[in-house]
């Protein structure tokens, strides 16, 4: 299968040219950053909601980043994600629409026929005014729709804990995972903002119970240099995949133990330079030149694929070959750890879709 770029984005590129990553998996994108701006300005006045600007092109201006504009993790939560990206993908009719576009979108546009997208329950539920069964439901019946539409295509949903939520609040989370696990939720997750209150091991009851139900284990972890808490997160959550974790590549004794352990990375790399988790391209290549030649396994994915521009799989895949971080065999490769890391179940990983 052959993709071409599109025109806008080929014209930053050195060449127009052809490339053949074949089908893709994708692992790691949160609900709340996969809808595109414009439908956000949509539903914002659908809904009523008042907006920090009453220009469109300045609104979108506001909430995409970029390799050009950048802002640091924690400020994009405090600022944009969680008092706009959330609420207004929030309710049970936003989140089955936004469900079923992400995947189907990314299905159409991508070649994406593997698909896992992650959200939290209660941040898209209006706080605690949708009631949580509701929500979970309408994001099943998104992804039901988009099955039910492209045939070519697989896909689940991780239930994310967060890192700002005391452990009640998570159990909630995890109770629905697991609940909701034959209908098409297949692993936890543990995401959100940074906090010295946040301790892997008061969790581990909940990662074994969500285990024993046949749930898979990722974690957000090693992300940003001030939240380096990748051992705790191994030893406690003992997760089979972790979200980012690009931290390890600073540590020879920790990346022998993720090889070890089999664990796979869901490294997101332009999320990670438009975030400030790393200097630039620079650090970037680093890293991922690091990972490979300790043999870490990982995946590429695009964490929030309509919020970062240029982020979506396929534009990505071209950044790194083109500024060169990676090989077209080096990203061919990694898509098929993606296929064989993933929590739906197999149908005989990418060999399948060939
Ligand atoms: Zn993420």
């Amino acid at each position: 299968m052959l993709y071409t770029l599109p025109m806008e984005k080929a014209s930053k590129t050195k060449s127009v040219k052809q490339y053949d990553f074949g089908p893709l998996a994708e692992l790691h994108s949160h609900l709340g950053a996969s809808v595109n701006p414009r439908v956000l300005w949509e539903i914002a006045h659908d809904k009523g909601i008042k907006l920090p600007k009453r220009d469109y092109h300045e609104f979108a201006d506001f909430v995409l980043l970029s390799t050009e504009r950048k802002m640091h993790l924690n400020d994009y939560f405090k600022e944009v994600y969680h008092p706009i990206l959330d609420p207004l993908t929030s309710g049970t009719h936003a989140v089955e629409q936004a469900t079923y576009q992400t995947i189907s979108g990314g299905y159409r546009t991508n070649g994406i026929v593997l698909m896992e997208l992650r959200n939290n329950l209660i941040k898209h539920a209006g706080g605690i005014n949708y009631d949580l069964d509701h929500v979970a439901m309408a994001m099943l019946r998104g992804m039901e729709r988009a099955l039910l539409a492209y045939q070519g295509l697989s896909a689940g949903l991780i239930f994310c804990m967060a890192r700002e939520f005391d452990i009640e609040l998570n159990t909630h989370i995890v109770n629905k995972a697991i609940k909701y696990h034959k209908r098409g939720v297949v692993g936890i997750d543990v995401a959100g903002p940074g906090n010295s209150e946040f301790h892997f091991k008061d969790y581990t009851h909940l990662f074994d119970r969500a285990r024993a139900a046949g749930l898979g284990v990722t974690v957000h972890a090693g992300e940003q240099k001030d939240a380096d808490d990748m051992w705790e997160a191994l030893e406690f959550a003992q997760p089979s995949r972790i979200g980012h974790g690009i931290r390890c590549a600073y540590d020879v004794a920790l990346m022998k133990e993720l090889v070890k352990r089999d664990v796979v990375l869901e490294v997101c790399p332009l999320s990670n330079i438009a975030t400030k988790a790393v200097e630039g391209i620079d650090e970037m290549r680093h890293i991922l030149r690091t990972l490979i030649e300790n043999k870490v396994k990982f995946c590429i994915n695009t964490d929030w694929p309509e919020i970062i521009e240029g982020c979506h799989l396929q534009q990505q895949f071209v950044f790194l070959v083109e500024n060169d971080l990676m090989s077209e065999e080096e990203i061919r490769h990694c898509n098929k750890v993606g296929f064989e890391a993933s929590f739906v179940p197999r149908r005989g990983g990418l060999e399948a879709y060939l």
